[in-house]
């Protein structure tokens, strides 16, 4: 006999960053909400072989940065890059292909303490070290006119090439999104809504963490600066900068882990302008969290919707509980 039919309130909601659909689905909620884990995770089989970073004694790294208590990571090429500085612009027409241009770079912490790690794991000290390079690496790739737009993604060991924890780079020749005013800007106004809707989470005085209006998933997290544009990653003051980022996500997290103790996040940067040019516009520094394969992320993916199971109002009020005591 088939069970009763659950209705609910159900709704539509646009996302003006993504530019994408998402259904709250009210009725798929799943008790407890957020207890969703990846399958049977690879790490004993992978935590046999060598790790290229606890191990290598020698790095040739393309940049290093120290922090308090001797902790250290480099910006490393990918051994496996997506594409490759030596070769020339994209395709202009359809149908065409070319070789692919980009710089795909890794962003290490070593230390074995960083082995295996998920991002949950990672202290503030390594978080700023991380975000610090990253504005390094970004300086040096502006001088590289071809590139235009970079990012950043950190993703959990389960699902990465190398399981140790690393950030992946990747400068490429495309336009990052750029807005000449707040009022243009879809991170701004998705601001101003969180702020006005109480969906912000942590904030101080430059980055705000809050749930986006329409997110694409039950645990996806916005993380951006306060103001318009990209001053964040400047090279003026990029260790208190990083190290302002890294105290909010680590604020964050410490939420998302106590809500969904064994949830997989992934981090990332949306891509931004490697350089801001003179022309008023700009990008805007937004950075992402979110959980991977929750309960209806392959139903949703299927189907072309983004499904979460309670309204962004409600989880902004329940991560808020989560709060540390
Ligand atoms: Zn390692
Ligand atoms: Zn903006």
């Amino acid at each position: 006999m088939m069970r009763p039919l659950l209705r609910a309130e159900n709704e539509w909601r646009h996302d003006l960053v993504d530019n994408a659909w998402t259904l709250v689905a009210r009725n798929r909620r799943t008790t407890p909400p957020l207890e969703v884990s990846l399958t049977q995770p690879e790490r004993k089989l992978r935590g046999a072989g060598l790790c290229a970073f606890c191990d290598e004694v020698e790095h040739h790294a393309l940049d290093r940065v120290r922090g308090a208590g001797d902790s250290l990571a480099l910006a490393l090429p990918s051994p496996t890059p997506l594409a490759f500085v030596e070769y020339g612009p994209p395709p202009q027409r359809p149908f065409e292909s070319a070789p692919a241009l980009g710089a795909h770079e890794l962003l290490v912490p070593l230390g074995a303490h960083s082995h295996g790690k998920r991002l949950s794991e990672l202290n503030e000290d390594d978080l700023t070290l991380l975000l610090w390079l990253f504005t390094r690496r970004r300086a040096a790739l502006a001088g590289d006119e071809r590139l235009r737009g970079v990012g950043f993604s950190l993703l959990p060991p389960e699902v990465t090439r190398l399981v140790h924890l690393h950030a992946a780079l990747f400068a490429v020749p495309f336009e990052a999104p750029r807005f000449s005013s707040p009022e243009t800007c879809p991170a701004c106004r998705e601001l101003t809504d969180a702020r006005a809707k109480g969906r912000v989470l942590v904030e101080d005085e430059e980055v705000v963490a809050f749930v986006p209006f329409a997110p694409r998933g039950d645990l996806h997290v916005r993380v951006a600066s306060s103001l318009h544009g990209t001053h964040v990653l400047d090279a003026a003051h990029a260790l208190d900068h990083a190290r302002g980022l890294a105290r909010v996500l680590v604020a964050l997290l410490e939420r998302l882990s106590r809500a969904a103790p064994r949830a997989p996040l992934a981090l990332s940067l949306r891509p931004v302008p490697l350089v801001e040019r003179r022309d008023g516009f700009s990008g805007h520094v937004l950075l992402e969290v979110h959980g991977l394969q929750e309960q209806d992320t392959a139903l949703g993916a299927a189907l072309g919707a983004r499904i979460v199971t309670l309204p962004p109002e409600e989880r902004a009020a329940l991560l808020r509980g989560a709060a540390p005591t």
